[in-house]
């Protein structure tokens, strides 16, 4: 299921401060001034029971004022287009402006639920001033201060009403999606999978190609792959095309299994790819890092370990994770590639059985136990996995709360060195018996 929540509105009216307060991410920046580059635009959020991503369109909005008002027309299309939940975002202090009546004139006309947010209200003289928003013709308005976070939940409560929380389609097969900035040969892998397969593309109005899921079933492999290439919108602002793949590449790895992240050799990993690597780890993915274009390097019997390693350093903590180097267009590894999402695939549901969690585990934690705290010492006393669709550990102990950072790691390593868990986030848990 992929949720997304898409945060639409003109410049200042306080979305980035909201999406960092959904997202609670310390990283982006909030600045005076709009249009300032911001490092982050998307990320995930959690409200009771429901995980979901929020994109905060502010970081796409074009830096030149004469395709602006266009720029800003676009992102709220694709939002309607792509979103589940639209969060339109409006200021107390100003009141409404012509170019929020333009936007709130493209949601009506769409078919996507959308929330009028009426932000800045950060106290409760200014509430009444809120009501001139139900002028905007979009229904209940939500008042709520970014800044101190008040009146997020009572948003929140109504927005995952609207998520879907049941997979619309119901199939055992894994799903793996290739996802990457454009030109790193996304396309190209897949035409060199499936060959002329690729015509039962369905395309959708408006954009050139969609992403959609293709069956592949050759050479013993059974598997869905959703493809996010060839995305470009028919847009005409060039940053709407990122938010654009953005939101696609989102919807996409929400729905895999494991996420295939393509990286151009010649110009290395940058942040777009680690955002994306990120938000696959955060959401529990399975993760393949493949290195295209490989034949356009120079090489010797370094080289692999050189790139390796400038990876491993920038997407760390999480490390352990497969990289295979593949040349497209001269046809090498390509099938490596599939057969090493199999394997993550496969690592990221791997069960193990709690007595050889035990006889494994608790040996080492024997030889080097949790550091004791003021005289305390933590006694582990079994350990056990927890159901679920990807490998989540809980080590019993008397007491949970001493057990801090590095040991978690010490833990997660070990068990990674001793089990196969390549490619597969896991999650960690000490608790009470
Ligand atoms: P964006 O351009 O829509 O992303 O707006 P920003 O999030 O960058 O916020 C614009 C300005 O409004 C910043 O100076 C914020 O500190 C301020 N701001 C955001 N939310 C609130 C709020 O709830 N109350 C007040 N008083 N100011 C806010
Ligand atoms: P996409 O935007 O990620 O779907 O990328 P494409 O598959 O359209 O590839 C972009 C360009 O890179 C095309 O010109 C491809 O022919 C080229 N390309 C793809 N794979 C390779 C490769 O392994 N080596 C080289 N040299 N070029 C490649």
């Amino acid at each position: 299921m992929s949720n997304i929540v898409a945060i639409v509105g003109r410049p200042n009216v306080g979305k980035s401060t909201l999406y960092n307060r959904l997202t609670e991410s310390r990283k982006a920046i909030v600045d005076d001034f709009s249009g300032v580059t911001r490092d982050r635009h998307y990320g995930t959020s959690e409200w009771t029971d429901h995980q979901f991503t929020v994109v905060d369109t502010g970081g796409y909005v074009a830096n030149s004022a004469d395709v602006f008002e266009t720029a800003i027309r676009e992102q709220v299309m694709i939002a309607i287009e792509e979103a589940t939940v639209i969060l339109f975002v409006v200021d107390v202090t100003t009141g409404i402006t012509d170019l929020d009546d333009e936007i709130a004139t493209l949601l009506r006309k769409g078919n996507k639920p959308v929330f009028v947010v009426v932000n800045k209200v950060d106290n409760t003289s200014q509430v009444s001033d809120a009501t001139e928003f139900y002028s905007l013709g979009l229904g209940e308005i939500y008042t709520l201060s970014s800044m101190t976070g008040s009146g997020t939940g009572e948003l929140l409560d109504e927005v995952v009403k609207h998520f879907e929380d049941v997979p619309l389609e119901e199939n055992n097969r894994p799903k793996y999606a290739i996802v990457g900035r454009p030109n790193v040969g996304k396309s190209s892998i897949i035409n060199a999978l499936i060959g002329k397969e690729r015509n039962i593309v369905t395309p959708i109005a408006g954009t050139t190609r969609d992403s959609i899921h293709i069956h592949y079933n050759q050479y013993g492999h059974d598997f869905m792959l959703i493809d996010t290439a060839g995305l470009r919108k028919k847009t005409k602002v060039k940053e709407n095309i990122e938010f654009y793949s953005v939101m696609r590449t989102i919807k996409a790895l929400e729905e895999a299994d494991v996420v295939i992240l393509m990286i151009d050799a010649v110009e290395g990993i940058e942040s777009q790819d680690i955002n994306i690597f990120h938000l696959a780890e955060k959401n529990k993915k399975g993760i393949v890092i493949v290195v295209n274009k490989w034949d356009l390097i120079e090489k010797n019997s370094k080289t692999v370990k050189v790139f390796e390693e400038q990876i491993r350093q920038k997407v760390a903590p999480f490390t352990d994770v497969p990289i295979v180097f593949t040349s497209v267009l001269e046809k090498q590894r390509v099938l490596k590639v599939i057969d090493v999402a199999n394997k993550v695939y496969e690592n990221r549901a791997r069960k193990i059985p709690t007595s050889k969690l035990n006889e494994v585990m608790l040996p080492i934690i024997e030889n080097y136990p949790p550091p004791s705290i003021k005289g305390k010492y933590v006694k582990i006393k079994y350990i056990t996995q927890i159901a679920g669709a990807t490998p989540m550990f809980a080590f019993f102990c008397n007491l949970p709360q001493y057990i801090k950072d590095p040991y978690y790691r010490f833990i997660e390593n070990q068990l990674r060195e001793n089990f196969e868990f390549t490619g597969a986030p896991i999650q960690v848990w000490f608790r009470q018996k």
